[in-house]
C-alpha cells in the first residue's frame, strides 16, 4: 500500500539554515541566468531563429533566459510527435505512469529551493510565495499519481447473473496544455501531469513570461524517465501558435488556465469541427475571478483585516483567487478599512529576491500598464486611501492600492484587474452583502468573516462560488484539501487537486461479457 497523500510542508523562513539554503539556491540560479532554452519535440531539442527574452520583473534589465519560439510548422510537428507517442504511452500501465510522477516529485523535492529560486527571478514571487508554488507542484504530482492508481481499480458495478462487467478509464489522446504565468510551476505541472498520468500525451505551450521555469520542469521530466514524445515542449506566442494548436484535428482536448477572454476564444475555436476530426474536443478551462470577502457586523475584525490583506496583496494580487473586493457591513466598515490600511502599510514592497520582501513586482509591462489604468478608473469611482503609485522604476512595481467607497457595479468592482488593487464596498446589511458578492459574472473564491452561525449557514447556501472560505482568507487552496475551481465565467467547473479532476482527462469504457 502506498502511504496516503500528505501536503508538502512549507519552508519556515524564520530558521537560519533555511534562509542560508535559500540564499544559496538564489546564488546558484543567478549564476545560470541568461541561458538559452530550446523546444522539445519527440526526442529532439530544436532551436529556432525567433527567440523571446524572459526577464526578471523585479529588475527588467536582468535576463532570465532566452527561449526559442515555435511557429505553426513546428506546432504541427509537436502534435504529430504527441500522436505517435500516444500509441505506446496509453499502453503503459497506470501504476508505471504514476511512478514517473512520484519520481518527478522526489527530484523536485530534492531541488525544491532551486526551483523556487527560478520562480523568484522569473515570476517575481517572494520567497514564501515561491516556496508555496513549488510545494503545490510536488503535491499535484503525488496526488494525481495516487488518483490514477485509484482510478485503475475496477469501479464496482451492479452485478447481474451470467455476465461479467467492467468499467475502465482510458485516456483521450493528444492534449494541448496552456498554463498561466501566475503559478508557473504548480499549475503548469498539475495540468500537464494530470493529463499524462491518465495516459494522454501533450503539447505544452508555456506562458511566455515564465517559459524558463516550464523548460526546467521538462528537463526534470527527462530525469524522471518520462519517454520522449509524451510531453512536447512548445514555447511560442499565443497569437502565432495558439489557435493552430486548438484547431488542429488531432487535438483531442485542451487544458487551459488564464484569462476569461482567451478561455472563451479557446472554447469557441475548439467547438468547430475540422476536416478529418473524429471527436468532440474537450475543453477544461480555469478562468478569472472577482473575489469577495464579506465582513459581517459581529466579525472578529482583526481576523477580517488579516484575511483581506493577505488575500488581496499576496503575490501582488496576481492570483485568480485574490480578494479584489472587501464588502463590509456599514457598522464596521470604517474600522475594517482602517485596520487593512494599517496592515498594508506594513507590507514590505521590494525586489522579489530580497528576503524580507512581502510584495514584489507585477509580471510584465502589459500587466503594469493595465493595472495602472484600472487605478486611474478607480480614482473616478472611489477614493484612493492607500497606494496608487508606482515604485522603484527598475522593475514593474505598483504600490498595494486600496480604493474606498466603490459602488457595487463600478468597473473596478466588476472587472478582473489581476494586480494589487482592492476595492472597499459598503453594505447596509448581510443580505445586501451577499447580493453584492454574487453580482459579478465570475464565481471562483469568496470568504465570509462572521461569528453568526445562521449567517455562515446562509452564506454556505447562497454565496455562489466554487471555493467558499469561512473565517479565513480566500487564497492558498491546498491540493487534496481544497479542490480548486470556480463557477460561471470562472471556468468549466473543474476542481484541480480534487478527486474529480483526472476524470476530465479520461473516458470510461464498459466491457460486458456474457458467460
Ligand atoms: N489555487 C490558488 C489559490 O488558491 C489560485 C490559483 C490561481 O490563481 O489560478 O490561491
Amino acid at each position: 500500500m502506498r502511504e496516503p497523500f500528505q501536503n508538502e510542508p512549507f519552508t519556515d523562513f524564520a530558521v537560519t539554515d533555511h534562509i542560508n539554503d535559500f540564499q544559496e539556491a538564489l546564488r546558484k540560479v543567478e549564476s545560470e541566468l541568461g541561458r538559452e532554452y530550446m523546444l522539445k519535440i519527440g526526442p529532439n531539442r530544436i532551436e529556432t531563429i525567433i527567440k523571446r527574452k524572459s526577464i526578471n520583473p523585479s529588475h527588467f534589465q536582468q535576463l532570465v533566459g532566452i527561449v526559442s519560439q515555435a511557429d505553426t510548422a513546428l506546432a504541427n510537428e509537436a502534435i504529430l510527435a504527441a500522436a505517435s507517442a500516444f500509441e505506446t504511452w496509453k499502453r503503459v500501465t497506470p501504476l508505471a505512469r504514476a511512478k514517473v510522477l512520484y519520481k518527478a516529485a522526489a527530484l523536485l523535492r530534492r531541488r525544491k529551493h532551486e526551483f523556487s529560486a527560478w520562480l523568484v527571478y522569473e515570476a517575481g514571487k517572494s520567497w514564501a510565495e515561491a516556496d508555496g508554488d513549488t510545494a503545490e507542484a510536488i503535491d499535484f504530482l503525488e496526488y494525481y499519481g495516487r488518483e490514477m492508481e485509484r482510478l485503475a481499480d475496477r469501479q464496482p458495478l451492479v452485478t447481474i447473473a451470467g455476465e461479467d462487467n467492467e468499467l475502465v478509464y482510458i485516456p483521450l489522446g493528444v492534449g494541448i496544455i496552456i498554463p498561466p504565468w501566475n503559478f508557473p510551476l504548480a499549475i503548469m505541472a498539475g495540468m500537464t501531469m494530470a493529463a499524462v498520468v491518465a495516459g494522454n500525451t501533450v503539447v505544452l505551450k508555456p506562458a511566455s513570461p515564465t517559459a524558463v521555469i516550464a523548460a526546467k520542469f521538462v528537463e526534470l521530466l527527462d530525469d524522471a524517465g518520462l519517454p520522449d514524445g509524451v510531453v512536447n515542449f512548445l514555447p511560442g506566442a499565443g497569437s502565432e501558435v495558439g489557435d493552430f494548436l486548438v484547431e488542429h484535428p488531432l487535438t483531442r482536448f485542451i487544458a487551459f488556465t488564464g484569462s476569461r477572454e482567451v478561455g472563451l476564444r479557446i472554447i469557441e475555436k475548439a467547438a468547430a469541427n475540422q476536416q478529418d476530426q473524429k471527436w468532440i474536443k474537450r475543453v477544461i478551462a480555469e478562468m478569472g475571478g472577482k473575489d469577495t470577502i464579506i465582513v459581517d457586523e459581529d466579525a472578529d475584525l482583526e481576523l477580517a483585516a488579516d484575511a483581506i490583506t493577505a488575500s488581496a496583496f499576496g503575490y501582488a494580487g496576481q492570483k485568480c483567487s485574490a480578494c479584489s473586493r472587501a464588502v463590509v457591513h456599514e457598522l464596521v466598515y470604517d474600522e475594517v478599512l482602517e485596520k487593512v490600511i494599517e496592515r498594508t502599510k506594513r507590507l514590505r514592497a521590494g525586489k522579489a529576491h530580497e528576503q524580507l520582501t512581502s510584495i514584489g513586482p507585477v509580471i510584465d509591462e502589459r500587466a503594469y500598464i493595465s493595472i495602472l489604468k484600472y487605478i486611474e478608473v478607480g480614482r473616478s469611482e472611489g477614493v484612493i486611501v492607500q497606494g496608487g503609485k508606482t515604485g522603484d522604476s527598475s522593475g514593474y512595481f505598483i504600490e498595494p492600492t486600496i480604493i474606498k467607497d466603490v459602488a457595487p457595479y463600478a468597473r473596478i468592482a466588476q472587472e478582473e484587474i489581476f494586480g494589487p488593487v482592492l476595492a472597499f464596498i459598503k453594505a447596509a446589511n448581510f443580505d445586501a452583502a451577499l447580493d453584492i458578492a454574487n453580482n459579478t459574472e465570475y464565481g471562483l473564491t469568496g470568504a465570509v468573516i462572521s461569528r453568526n452561525r445562521s449567517r455562515l449557514e446562509q452564506a454556505r447556501e447562497q454565496f455562489h462560488v466554487g471555493n467558499l472560505y469561512l473565517n479565513r482568507k480566500c487564497t492558498g487552496a491546498l491540493v487534496g484539501v481544497h479542490p480548486f475551481g470556480g463557477f460561471n465565467m470562472s471556468g468549466t467547473d473543474s476542481k484541480a487537486g480534487g478527486r474529480d479532476y483526472l476524470l476530465l482527462f479520461t473516458q470510461a469504457k464498459v466491457v460486458s461479457e456474457r458467460f
